[in-house]
């Protein structure tokens, strides 16, 4: 067994099995690294169980004491007897003071390891982030000092509460049902069906609940960006007559809101039920059995002493239990995920590597400090269920600065793997990282800063040059976007619509000029990979291979080109090929000999030119 704590076990086994855009805080996710934790600090539950037994005698106690006292001492004519055993209740109230220290005792040896281990987890990950990708260091620094101050403390707050409630209810109902055992056995067929009905209410409600919250959580987020999003595209929506459209889906976001918004209010409803069954209906039934309870020879001091049990100590632990569990207990669970999810996110293991001959669905995992451009593994694409998958079983690593062309006959699925690379088409099965980083569930905004897919129709929206030029990057100074214009020769047609400041007519632009505006926009724009999806067929040659050369040369680029013509591959350092039933990805050499379909496809352009 490794050292470490709950956390730390999750470098060796978190994988993430859930499908993109799924949230991941679920406990049983985190079950296979709280075991570990539990057994490693056994010997501190040990002696917590010890110290909370005496909680069970003392609550055993309370209520013993009571009814020996009404039934021996003031019900019988002997008020020194009841007060002997009212002050042996007292010594076992004041008792509670030496029990609670010494659980507090025991509770350190078991929260302060979690949080250490949140820490040095923490810390590790910010590191490898910051290796990783020196540019974004800030940015990693500032998720980890959230993480180390503000996340670990919520863990380990939640994780005590638990702890201290969960444990609290357990041995006080010991003591409790034992002390209704001793004072008269029929009290427990009054008490114990309500509260075990409650519990079991409570319990069923916990899963929905959290299910509940996870939808209601990711529809808000969804809604969040896509109406931030349409904020920065309103001129554009304008422009081309697609409000109606844009209302239209983001009414559906704001009813999956409200859905989700109700059903969780149902389950708090079913919620509040359990709380009021396990905690109020055993006091209830308890008055409303006395008569029978009488019959059956029950003492007034039992039925007391039993009373005392349930409003003194049972169902306040009840409630405080209920109540940490729905609360401190969904909190805990979603930052533990953050933790476990972040380090699981960078430090994925054990994948295959790239076969010599260039085999799919065989690549190494990224490793930390080296993270890959562009890395997938395990995806399977297709356009709904029973449709045959245009990928299977996928995987694919690229580094950065690599210049990479895609291949194969029209209609295989270049474009489509276009889009799952980019974060457009979420695939069926399979994740992908761009610079180490997960794509699935991003927002538009986040996406747009990690990639830019340019398509074949160039789309260049009524606006100015600048406007247009700098869409990706609203910020950018007319410094930069003059560089973009000089390094792509856009210079005579900039000039001839009348500078960057001039307004431009998209439908006086020939397909062409459209796609050269289009790839000055990915040139001035922050992200570090460009997918061209035949973004230059509009071009001639000489223009095409110039433009994919200056992309390709921009500092930090890696490009993907969807080619149409064989040059666009021989320029390429690597060439994927796909073929529907299989893909082959190596140097134009390797797949000349490997590869039947390029040795088709090199045929074919050689002889269409
Ligand atoms: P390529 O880029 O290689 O020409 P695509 O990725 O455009 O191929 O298309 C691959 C296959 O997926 C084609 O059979 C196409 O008809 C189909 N396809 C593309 N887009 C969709 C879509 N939105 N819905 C259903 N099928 C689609």
């Amino acid at each position: 067994m490794r050292s470490g704590t709950v956390v730390e076990e999750a470098a060796s086994t978190a994988r993430r099995p859930t499908r993109p855009g799924r949230r991941r805080g679920t406990l049983r996710g985190l079950m296979p690294h709280a075991r570990p934790f539990l057994w490693r600090h056994r010997r501190v539950l040990l002696r917590l169980g010890a110290w909370s037994l005496m909680e069970s005698a003392q609550t055993f106690l309370v209520g013993i004491c009571l009814a020996r006292a009404l039934d021996q001492g003031f019900l019988v004519g002997q008020p020194t007897v009841g007060l002997a055993w009212l002050a042996v209740a007292a010594v076992s109230i004041l008792l509670a003071g030496p029990v609670l220290r010494g659980v507090f005792g025991q509770l350190s040896g078991l929260v302060e390891p979690l949080r250490d281990g949140l820490v040095r987890r923490a810390v590790r990950e910010a590191l490898r982030r910051a290796v990783a990708d020196p540019a974004r260091a800030a940015g990693a620094e500032r998720a980890a000092v959230s993480r180390l101050t503000q996340q670990t403390e919520i863990a380990r707050d939640s994780f005590a509460g638990l702890v201290l409630t969960v444990r609290s209810f357990l041995f006080t109902a010991v003591g409790a049902l034992v002390g209704m055992l001793t004072l008269a056995p029929e009290l427990l067929l009054v008490v114990v069906p309500p509260m075990l009905l409650g519990l079991l209410l409570f319990l069923l409600t916990l899963a929905p609940m959290a299910a509940a919250q996870g939808r209601f959580l990711d529809a808000d987020e969804v809604f969040t960006n896509r109406a931030g999003g349409l904020r920065g595209q309103l001129r554009d929506l304008v422009a081309c007559g697609a409000t109606g459209t844009a209302a239209d889906r983001t009414g559906g976001l704001i009813d999956e809101a409200a859905a989700s918004t109700r059903s969780l209010a149902r389950w708090t409803a079913v919620r509040t039920l359990a709380l009021g069954t396990a905690g109020q209906l055993p006091v209830l039934l308890l008055l409303a059995a006395t008569p029978w309870l009488r019959d059956q020879g029950v003492t007034t001091g039992a039925l007391m002493g039993a009373l005392a049990y349930l409003v003194q100590s049972l169902l306040p632990a009840l409630q405080a239990m209920m109540t940490a569990v729905g609360a401190a207990g969904s909190r805990l669970v979603v930052v533990l995920d953050r933790f476990v999810s972040a380090e699981a996110d960078g430090t994925d293991t054990g994948e295959p590597r790239e076969t010599e001959s260039g085999d799919q669905g065989a690549f190494a995992s990224p490793v930390p400090g080296t993270a890959p451009a562009v890395w997938c593994r395990g995806l399977r694409v297709s356009y709904g269920a029973g449709t045959r998958p245009l990928v299977e079983d996928f995987g694919l690593s690229v580094e950065a600065g690599e210049r990479i062309a895609i291949v194969g006959p029209s209609g295989i699925g270049k474009s489509t793997l276009a889009h799952v690379l980019s974060g457009l088409h979420t695939p069926d099965e399979g994740s992908v990282r761009l610079a180490g980083e997960p794509i699935a569930g991003r927002s538009p905004r986040e996406l747009a800063r990690m990639r830019v897919l340019l398509p074949q129709e160039g789309y260049v929206f009524a606006g100015s040059v600048r406007e247009n030029l700098a869409q990706l990057e609203p910020g950018a100074g007319d410094d930069r976007l003059s560089r973009a214009v000089s390094a792509l020769r856009l210079g005579p047609l900039v000039d001839r619509l009348g500078g960057l400041g001039a307004d431009v007519d998209p439908g006086a632009l020939s397909a062409g000029e459209r796609q050269a505006l289009c790839l000055g926009r990915a040139y001035v724009s922050p992200a570090p990979l460009l997918i061209l999806d035949e973004s230059t067929c509009h071009l001639d040659p000489a223009a095409e291979a110039h433009a994919e050369n200056v992309l390709a040369n921009r500092p930090g680029t890696t490009l993907f080109v969807i080619a149409h013509r064989l040059s666009s591959a021989l320029r390429a350092d690597r060439i994927l090929v796909l073929d529907g039933t299989g893909t082959a990805f190596g140097t134009h050499e390797s797949l000349l000999r490997d590869s039947p379909l390029y040795r088709d496809l090199t045929g074919h352009w050689n002889a269409s030119g």
